[in-house]
């Protein structure tokens, strides 16, 4: 009696042992760029059918609705105010270097990463992570790194990437990952290039689509079919712009007057010499279709403003607006869209399916900030979240 006591104590004890109660599987998709609209506009049987088995919502980038900042954004659940990559390419102040999205070396050193990525929660509470291309996995953050991981290609074809994920689901159990994100770098170059408005647009999304098919029906024929949850979202949208709305910033002020400066349209970054401040602030303030905020005085609903990362001045176009320096528009092929708004603007908001056995079906769930996607994954997880600036409660009615 007292040896069946003991079992039957073991065996509720046991998974509490070994760490963590198994979660099921979670697989994270962004497609760079994919505005929340482009479901509405192009056929996506795909994706309409997600939204009918699961949850269909409205991600909101944080500000700067750029790649890296909200890629690392949805990682950690930190604004990036708080995380440091403040935007794609930007000085570090403390470290006195620039990290370039173009620079590998910067992209895979660890020490620009503020904040704990998901795959490090993970991997720290002994879940398996796997990334494949997202910003921040390529480097070693304090120390850490997924177990799975490949350094960015931007040749790689999506087909092989959608087999990788598949493979690393077909690892034996105990060295599968239980937790995936991946990474297409469209519909983004393509609404850049085209403008979200342009009706050539829509075959690409129908396109994406069509390998959304593709990815599911190859995780339905995996034993594990019935123990995965997916999320396929994106960083931010795209907004419509025009050669007739172009800010020109050799116009108003010389880079000469410039101890730094950094950013793309519609946002830049500028830390002018001690002497030129007032001048910048003076002409630039001129310029008309843009803001142009002191560091200290940037709107509070940005969350974005005390970062050592950030120079003194943010200038931001007027939604439709671009800002060019002379010399980049002469090169600048891409007048059709941009994004870099605020998360005011709705084309900065992108697309967020899920389903899978956690999720409710056919519920449609409120806009929300990407900032809660963090605390999400760690609940689907069933692992305890790192600081972060998210909120749960924001976004759980979307699971059972
Ligand atoms: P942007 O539209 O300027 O905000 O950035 C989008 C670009 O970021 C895409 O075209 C990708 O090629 C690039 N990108 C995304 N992730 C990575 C990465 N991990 N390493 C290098 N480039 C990346
Ligand atoms: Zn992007
Ligand atoms: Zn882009």
């Amino acid at each position: 009696m007292k040896k069946v006591l003991l079992v039957i104590l073991i065996l509720l004890i046991h998974p509490f042992l070994l760490g963590s109660q198994k979660s099921n599987y979670l697989m994270v998709l962004s497609m760079d760029g994919f505005q929340w609209d482009y479901p509405n506009k192009a056929a996506t049987p795909n994706l309409d059918s997600l939204a009918k088995i699961g949850v269909i919502s409205e991600i909101i980038p944080a500000f700067p609705s750029k790649t890296f900042p909200n890629h690392y954004t949805l990682a950690t659940g930190l604004y990036p105010d708080h995380h440091g990559i403040v935007l794609n390419d930007h000085f570090n102040y403390p470290l006195q270097e620039w990290y370039r999205t173009s620079d590998r070396k910067a992209v895979e050193k660890g020490i620009f990463y503020g904040g704990e990525p998901i795959w490090n929660t993970a991997e720290t509470q002994g879940v398996k992570a796997a990334t494949l291309f997202w910003v921040g996995s390529e480097a070693d953050i304090n120390g850490q790194r997924p177990t799975y991981w490949k350094k960015y290609q931007h040749d790689m074809p999506f087909s092989d990437r959608i087999d990788t994920v598949v493979s690393w689901l077909k690892k034996p159990v105990i060295s599968r990952p239980r937790l995936i994100l991946w990474y297409l770098h469209q519909p983004d170059s393509w609404g850049h290039q085209l403008g979200p408005e342009n009706p050539e647009i829509l075959p690409k999304i129908q396109y994406l689509d069509s390998l959304v098919g593709i990815f599911c029906s190859k995780l339905q024929m995996l034993p594990i079919r019935d123990s995965i949850n997916v999320i396929i979202t994106s960083d931010h949208g795209m907004g419509q712009i025009s050669r007739e709305r172009v800010i020109i910033l050799d116009h108003y002020i010389k880079k000469e007057w410039l101890e730094k400066e950094t950013g793309s349209s519609p946002v830049f970054m500028f830390e002018p010499k001690t002497v030129f401040v007032d001048s910048v602030v003076f002409h630039l303030g001129k310029a008309g279709h843009l803001a142009l905020w002191k560091k200290t005085e940037i709107p509070k609903n940005l969350h974005f403003g005390s970062h050592s990362n950030i120079m003194p001045l943010v200038a931001l176009a007027d939604s439709g607006w671009s800002i060019y320096w002379q010399k980049d528009l002469e090169k600048e092929h891409y007048l059709g869209g941009t994004h870099g708004y605020t998360p005011e603007n709705r084309d900065m908001h992108a697309i967020f399916y899920a389903f899978g056995p956690d999720f409710r079906p056919n519920y449609v769930h409120e806009a929300f900030a990407n900032i809660h996607l963090y605390n999400l994954m760690c609940k689907l997880l069933k692992i305890e979240a790192g600081i972060n600036d998210g909120d749960l409660k924001k976004v759980q009615n979307m699971l059972r």
